[in-house]
């Protein structure tokens, strides 16, 4: 079988690994082909294209963008972007910037609430000049003692009613998946079971997707249970969506599931790289 992992992130967004590294320990795990999907970033796929090369793998461009629908986050997965394209590199930028001051916001939630320099806590967790997410702040309580691991970081701290949480309004679904397009790439709803919908928003999520563009929906991911990854193959094969296989990988002690240690598709769907030149062939 294809060991195929279309889903992860490096450095440049809020995995552990930089881009070289990432793709050294997916050629150790025997990944085939891997897109390096970094959170509204595509800053890392020069020098992960540069790595892929020199380990036989097949890179796929990819960008993982945070989109607002109905006043929920939900991830939008781009793969086989071109990472040049004006309209793409500038809505990215636009949106690192809105993560700037919702840093800033979640730092002032934290200092009310008694915990102080997490601003410049989680800055030094990101890396100078990169961008900045929830994940580098859920390090700095850790380092600082709040809570044994990320995981229960978020539960107790950065997720909506808790104290370190800033509301934060991110691009329109639409605008994201304009962006994917325009730029040659295809459009794919990441992690479909991890948000909290109830069947009609679903299927309405689904629904306004595909009208506007989109094209696939992660089936087999991390963060799916195996009874997940077969309700969501029968959504693609129902909607006619493609379906997509990532690990979701952030680095060692903080993923489940290792680069392409993720289960197969079910059969019954249409992988995305199904038409995808030279690849699974
Ligand atoms: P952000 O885009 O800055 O809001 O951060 C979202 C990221 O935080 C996700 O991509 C994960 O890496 C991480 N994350 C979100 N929820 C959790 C959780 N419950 N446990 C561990 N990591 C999480
Ligand atoms: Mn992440
Ligand atoms: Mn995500
Ligand atoms: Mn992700």
């Amino acid at each position: 079988m294809l060991n195929i992992d279309l889903h992860c992130h490096s450095t440049i967004s809020d995995g552990l690994l930089t881009p070289t590294q990432l793709v050294e320990h997916a050629a150790e795990r025997g990944v085939e082909v891997l897109a390096l999907t970094d959170h509204d970033d595509v800053g890392g796929l020069a020098e992960a294209r540069q790595a892929a090369a020199e380990k036989n793998i097949t890179l796929v461009n990819g960008v993982e963008i945070s989109v607002d629908w109905r006043g929920q986050t939900v991830h939008i997965v781009g793969l086989g972007i071109d990472p040049e394209h004006a309209q793409l590199v500038q809505g990215l930028m636009s949106i690192r910037d809105g993560r700037k001051v919702r840093a800033r916001n979640i730092a002032a939630q934290l200092d009310r609430f008694g915990i102080h320099g997490s601003f410049e806590g989680a800055c030094r967790n990101a890396g100078d000049g990169h961008l900045i997410g929830r994940m580098h702040f859920a390090r700095f309580l850790v380092q600082q003692g709040y809570a044994k691991d990320a995981k229960s970081v978020f539960r107790k701290y950065l997720v909506k009613g808790k104290p370190g949480y800033a509301p934060h309004q991110w691009v329109p679904l639409g605008e994201a998946i304009g962006w994917i397009r325009d730029s040659g790439g295809r459009a794919i709803i990441a992690h479909p079971g991890r948000y909290k919908l109830d069947k009609k928003a679903l299927d309405d999520l689904l629904g306004e997707f595909r009208a506007l563009g989109g094209e696939g929906i992660e089936v087999v991911t991390g963060s799916h249970t195996p009874e997940q990854a077969r309700l969501f193959a029968r959504h693609s094969q129902r909607l006619g969506l493609l379906a997509s296989r990532g690990s979701d990988f952030h680095g060692a002690g903080e993923s489940h599931f290792d680069l392409g240690g993720i289960p197969e598709l079910p059969s019954l769907c249409t992988p995305v790289w199904h038409d995808w030149v030279g690849i699974g062939k």
